[in-house]
C-alpha cells in the first residue's frame, strides 16, 4: 500500500468534461485506525471520505473547505467529512462501530448503516456566507447519493463512483473513487463514450487493489477521447485541531457548566472528535484563563 494517497485531475481536450479520481487507500485506512471501524463503517466512512477529497480538491482558493453531512436515520447515526481545498480530509461517524450482515448482492450494507435521510454539503469560503446544499438521501450508497445531489442541487450531470474494499481484519485494503463532470456547453456526442467506458470499468476499489493508478483509470475512463492531466496531489488525512482552540471553548462556558465540570478540582480532558487527540486542562489553567479573558 502507498504511503500517500495520490488525486489526480484531468479534462477532456475539447474542455466538456472534467474528472478528479483518487487512490485513497491511505486515508480511509487512517481513519480505520482512528476510529476503530468495523467493516461495514470502513466502508461507509471510507467513500465519504474519498468523494469530500474529491469534492474538495474542485475549490478555488487556499482558505476554501468543504464539508460533508449525511443524516442518516440508519444506526451509524451522523457522519461529518472536512475537506481542504487540496483534498485533504478528516471525518468521523456518530457510530463507527456499527456493523451489519452483507446486503442482498453480497456487499457490506453501507445503505443499511446510513439509513434514509438527508445530505448536506456546505462550501465555505473563508469570508462572508458559506454556500450551503441540502438534497434526499437516494440509498444511502453515497455514490448514488452524490450524484443525484449535483443534479438536484448544483443542476451540474455528475458521475460518480466510490469504493472501498475491508479486509477481514477491518482494516482497508483498497479505496478511491472519481468525480466526472459535464461541464457547461459540453459536447454531448462524447457521452455514449464515456457511458460505455465507466460501464466496462467495473469497481474502482477492484481497480486500485490489483495496482492501477488513479492515473489509469482517468486513462480507461476516456479511452477514445483526446485528454489532458492537469496535475497529480498527495492527499492525507488532515486534522488541524489545537489544544488553543479547546482553551477558548472552555473559557467561553458558563460560569455553572464550569463549576460543574472542575468540581473537586479534577483536570477536564476533552477529546477531537475528527483524530481523536485528547486536550487536558487543569481545573487551575481554566480558572486562571477565565479570570484573565474577564479582564
Ligand atoms: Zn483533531
Amino acid at each position: 500500500m502507498n504511503a500517500n494517497s495520490l488525486l489526480v485531475r484531468a479534462m477532456t481536450r475539447d474542455g466538456s468534461v472534467r474528472i478528479v479520481c483518487a487512490d485513497t487507500t491511505a486515508i480511509v485506512q487512517k481513519a480505520h485506525q482512528i476510529h476503530k471501524t468495523s467493516k461495514t463503517m470502513t466502508a461507509a466512512l471510507g467513500r465519504c471520505l474519498t468523494v469530500t477529497s474529491l469534492m474538495g480538491s474542485l475549490l478555488k482558493d487556499a482558505t476554501d473547505s468543504l464539508s460533508l453531512q449525511i443524516r442518516g436515520d440508519g444506526p451509524a447515526g451522523t457522519i461529518l467529512c472536512v475537506s481542504d481545498y487540496k483534498g485533504n480530509v478528516r471525518g468521523y461517524a456518530q457510530d463507527a462501530s456499527v456493523e451489519l450482515p452483507p446486503n442482498s448482492v453480497g456487499k457490506l450494507d453501507v445503505g443499511g448503516a446510513v439509513g434514509g435521510g438527508s445530505l448536506c454539503i456546505v462550501r465555505d469560503f473563508g469570508t462572508g456566507e458559506p454556500y450551503v446544499g441540502i438534497s434526499p438521501l437516494v440509498s444511502g450508497e453515497i455514490a448514488e447519493d452524490i450524484s443525484q445531489y449535483y443534479v438536484t442541487s448544483e443542476q451540474t450531470p455528475t458521475v460518480c463512483a466510490l469504493g472501498v474494499r475491508a479486509d477481514l481484519d477491518n482494516s482497508c485494503k483498497a479505496a478511491g473513487g472519481f468525480l466526472l463532470q459535464l461541464l457547461p456547453g459540453a459536447d454531448e456526442s462524447l457521452i455514449p463514450t464515456i457511458e460505455k467506458n465507466v460501464t466496462s470499468l467495473g469497481s474502482v476499489s477492484k481497480l486500485i487493489e490489483v495496482g492501477h493508478t488513479p492515473a489509469d483509470i482517468v486513462g480507461m475512463v476516456f479511452e477514445g477521447i483526446e485528454f489532458d492531466f492537469f496535475d497529480e496531489i498527495d492527499i492525507a488525512y488532515v486534522c488541524n485541531c489545537e489544544r488553543d482552540r479547546y482553551k477558548r471553548a472552555l473559557i467561553s462556558m458558563s460560569d455553572a457548566d464550569i463549576a460543574e465540570i472542575t468540581e473537586g478540582g479534577a483536570p477536564v480532558e476533552t477529546e477531537c472528535r475528527f483524530c481523536k487527540t485528547k486536550y487536558t486542562f487543569t481545573a487551575e489553567e481554566i480558572l486562571t484563563a477565565r479570570k484573565r479573558a474577564k479582564g
